[in-house]
């Protein structure tokens, strides 16, 4: 081969090598490209596994609170919290149509934020509230709900002054472009075939993507489920007859059972006996040993319940740590012997660290203490606190009905209205109130303590002492008009309560300086009615107290109130209490006027003569007053 062969051989493989490398460089370049674009479409992935993830998350969230025993209305005011912020909403609320006179008006169920509230009622000076907002509103939404589906538009001003028209959309821009929101989508919710309600968004982004929208679809159902599972679970739980924690029979059922043992009773001519029973210082226990040891005394009393129980017994946990037991065919001599046996089971009972427990039991029998179901209960219940109050672990009979003392009835209403939370009262000072009304014993001043310290709560110029003055002196004018014991006792716990709708009258009103405008008086006029309507109604042993109460304000001459009966159309026990009741305003200080001397007092009672009240309670009061009082 010569030299030039050589060369051209060379130069042919730099060009192979060139080539080989040129395009080994080419593969390089592609393999790079290719690894770029994998790695955008990764980013990618994940950013949509991510988004996916939360939603997963928030829907996981939801499939929690459903299988709670919430209300319906906290499981959606969670469900709309969690798909705020995580998700970049802003506020978000669900709507339910109310029907009023044939036309829909909005009912908010669920609202994410409170804020949104106060910023609204800052901006309009009027709480959302307060308007009476139509459903479904604009017609564009109309058609949605109809055809069940979603809804978007940036125009939030239009949306809400079609909720309420009296606002102007000017306004609400103005109120609108202060804040992040700047579009809203909304989404009908259907259950069970029906429509039920709106899921309303507002976005801070202009436009929902389509996966977006996708998405609120889903986050709809799930809120669809949870308002149908909601639905079935409160029908589950209302037709369960037994209490899970202890397998006895729940309150419902009891009282079913009570009315149908009654007519039995009644058919049959057949006693039977209630045993309540309520266990001793479980506050104590859950406080030292915890709430767990709590329910552990809980379920032995149940478990000592059951062993005891006949067959054809029927025990059941009313609530708490409050049971009964109705024994069918036996009287209160035999109820007696069970209850013992019971009360002896249950002190004899060795539980871990708490070692021993006790109940306070109360025993009343059908056809001997009564023939009222409601009042059987009740003289049960107080049996069972005379059981409390006489040192606890022990077994009281009920008193036939006619014979509980006015007291014993005067504590078991305050302790009832205590108890249910009837009036507001700051729940330590009713626990401290009903410690005293159960630990006390009858007669105790203690009593007319607890009834003081009620009418402090409305009437900062009341005098501690006066409650046992006016039961007093309303006894002793109830005597000059030849009252029956009876009559007498009822007043006397109808001065204990008669002012009691007072506590929920606003503080401003009480408290006001200047005159009362026409308004004012009208919701003071209201508090015989909340007293009695609203308050006391419920306590079935105060019934017959119930009118005397409703009609302390009425004058004799038909100028007072509620009803402006007059004259001996108004009961004796109203006239006599509304006569007190004067007297003891007008020599108290009020925020308008200064307090009166007694002898001014009488003064001005006995210029009402003929107005309020008649000549003989004038002519009476003043009598007693003079030699009681002054
Ligand atoms: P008394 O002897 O006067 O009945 O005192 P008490 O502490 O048992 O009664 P009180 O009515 O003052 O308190 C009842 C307590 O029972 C308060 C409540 O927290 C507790 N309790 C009610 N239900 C349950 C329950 O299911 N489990 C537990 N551990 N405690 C409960
Ligand atoms: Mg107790």
């Amino acid at each position: 081969m010569g030299f030039f062969d050589n060369i051209k051989k060379f130069k042919d493989r730099i060009a192979e090598v060139e080539s080989t490398v040129y395009s080994g460089n080419q593969s390089l370049l592609k393999v790079y490209e290719r690894n770029a674009k994998l790695e955008a479409e990764i980013a990618q992935r994940t950013k949509e596994l991510d988004r996916a993830n939360k939603q997963m998350l928030t829907l996981q969230h939801i499939w929690s609170m459903m299988n709670s025993s919430e209300p319906l209305s906290s499981v959606l005011n969670a469900i709309v919290n969690s798909l705020q912020g995580e998700l970049g909403y802003v506020y978000s609320f669900i709507i339910k149509p109310r029907i009023e006179n044939n036309d829909s008006y909005i009912q908010i169920v669920a609202s994410s934020r409170e804020d949104f509230a106060q910023k609204f009622a800052k901006h309009f000076r009027c709480k959302l509230s307060d308007y009476k907002m139509r459903y479904p509103g604009l017609e564009e939404l109309r058609q949605a709900v109809i055809n069940n589906t979603i809804y978007q538009s940036p125009n939030i001003a239009k949306l809400v002054h079609g909720f309420i028209p009296e606002l102007e959309e000017d306004n609400l821009n103005a109120f609108f472009n202060d804040t992040n929101m700047n579009s809203y989508i909304l989404i009908p919710l259907v259950s069970k075939n029906v429509h039920f309600g709106s899921l309303i968004v507002f976005s801070s982004r202009e436009n929902a993507t389509d996966n977006e929208l996708n998405f609120l679809g889903l986050f709809a159902k799930q809120i669809e489920l949870a308002i149908t599972i909601t639905d079935l679970f409160q029908a589950v739980k209302e037709q369960a007859i037994t209490d899970s924690m202890t397998g006895l029979y729940n309150r419902r059922y009891f009282e079913e059972f009570i009315k149908k043992e009654a007519v039995r009773a009644n058919r049959q001519n057949q006693k039977f006996t209630v045993i309540g029973l309520d266990l001793d210082k479980l506050k104590q226990i859950n406080d030292v040993y915890g709430h767990n040891y709590g329910d552990i005394a809980i379920k032995a009393v149940a478990e000592v319940l059951k062993n005891n129980a006949r067959s054809i017994d029927v025990a059941a946990r009313m609530g708490g740590e409050e049971f009964n037991l109705i024994l069918p065919g036996v009287d209160s001599d035999g109820g007696m012997i069970a209850a013992e046996r019971i009360r002896k089971a249950i002190n004899s009972v060795k539980l871990d660290k708490i070692d021993k427990i006790s109940a306070s039991i109360g025993v009343a029998t059908y056809m001997e203490h009564t023939e009222d179901v409601d009042e059987l209960l009740e003289i049960t219940d107080q049996a069972m606190y005379e059981s409390k109050r006489s040192g606890r672990n022990r077994v009281t009979l009920a008193k036939p009905a006619y014979e509980t003392s006015w007291q014993e009835i005067a504590i078991e209403a305050f302790v009832d209205i205590l108890k249910k939370h009837r009036i507001p009262i700051d729940n330590n000072v009713s626990n401290n109130m009903m410690k005293k009304l159960q630990e006390m014993n009858i007669n105790n001043e203690k009593l007319y303590q607890v009834a003081d310290s009620i009418v402090s709560i409305y009437n900062p110029e009341h005098q501690i002492g006066n409650v046992k003055q006016k039961v007093d002196l309303a006894s002793l004018i109830g005597k000059r008009f030849d009252l029956s014991k009876e009559s007498i006792d009822k007043l006397k716990i109808a001065i204990l309560l008669y002012d009691i709708g007072n506590t929920m009258l606003p503080k401003d009103i009480l408290n006001k300086k200047e005159p009362l405008t026409d308004t004012d008086k009208e919701s003071i006029k209201q508090h015989p009615i909340i007293a009695a309507r609203e308050i006391l109604k419920p306590i079935t042993n105060i019934t017959d107290i119930i009118p005397i109460i409703e009609k302390h304000h009425e004058n004799w001459n038909g100028t007072g109130y509620p009803n402006k009966i007059s004259g001996s159309d108004i009961p004796i026990e109203s006239q006599i209490i509304l006569i007190i009741d004067s007297y003891f305003a007008l020599t108290e200080n009020r925020p308008y006027r200064d307090a009166k001397s007694p002898e001014e007092a009488i003064k001005i009672i006995a210029q009402e003569t003929n107005k309020k009240w008649s000549e003989k309670l004038a002519r009476e009061f003043i009598d007693i007053v003079k030699s009681e009082l002054i």
